[in-house]
């Protein structure tokens, strides 16, 4: 469960991105956090996995102060998590399967587990007949899947995106909503940030909406 309460954020400078924002987010739930460009959307994303620290208030992750870990402990926070941010670049000197490898990698997995599960985590995202490409041989909606598998080989329990479909054509949005809505109903946590209303129309997931770092009564 994600819990905020009473969050505030100030960015250095003074600037208030997050004012008194509380909410609660079950496990298993899909969510959208909805709002204009600066509203304050990919702030709470990094709120709730320790890449910004509120100003005041709490962001409690399955029972954890996240505002409060030290630093040695935020790794094993993040395992929580799979991250599909923008500023996550795929690497574009290794192939597609090496793509998904290396968080596994960096984990230290068994190699013949890790082989396993990055073979299952293309096939689910429809890549595994093209893991020896390389990813700028990919369409946009390619590349964003090989982004999903790479966020999900390590298989958490909650899955956040930062405007996932920013740069797709409708067709390979509608795509990209139905591979979420897959991984919701096995029971993943599944927190978009998005302003894309096509994707909201077609997965009708619960809204929390933000205008100016606040929430608003209704979607703006
Ligand atoms: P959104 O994701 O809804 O576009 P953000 O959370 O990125 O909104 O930003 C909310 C506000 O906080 C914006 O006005 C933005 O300029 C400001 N902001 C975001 N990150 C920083 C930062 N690191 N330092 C200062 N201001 C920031």
């Amino acid at each position: 469960m994600i819990s905020f309460s009473g969050v505030c954020k100030s960015y250095p400078g003074g600037f208030e991105a997050l004012k008194n924002i509380s909410f609660t987010i079950p496990n298993g739930e899909m969510v959208f956090i909805t709002g204009h460009s600066g509203a304050g959307k990919s702030t709470l994303l990094k709120l709730m996995t320790a890449i910004e620290r509120p100003t005041s208030g709490s962001v409690v992750v399955n029972g954890q102060n996240v505002g409060a870990l030290r630093p040695g402990a935020i790794p094993f926070l993040r395992r929580n998590f799979g991250l599909i941010f923008q500023d996550h670049k795929l690497l574009f000197d290794r192939n597609v399967f090496d793509n998904v490898m290396l968080p596994l990698n960096i984990r230290g997995f068994d190699r013949r587990e890790a082989v396993r599960r990055v073979r299952a985590a293309l096939d689910k995202v429809g890549l595994l007949s093209k893991e020896k490409t390389h990813p700028i041989t990919l369409s946009g909606g390619e590349q964003q899947r090989l982004c999903i598998a790479r966020a999900i080989v390590h298989r958490p329990a909650i899955l956040l995106a930062d405007e996932p479909t920013a740069n797709l054509d409708s067709a390979y949005a509608g795509d990209l909503g139905e591979l979420f809505k897959s991984f919701n109903q096995v029971g993943v946590t599944v927190i978009i940030a998005t302003h894309d209303e096509n994707l909201a129309a077609r997965l009708k997931p619960r809204t929390i909406p933000l205008q100016h770092g606040m929430l608003a009564e209704t979607a703006p």
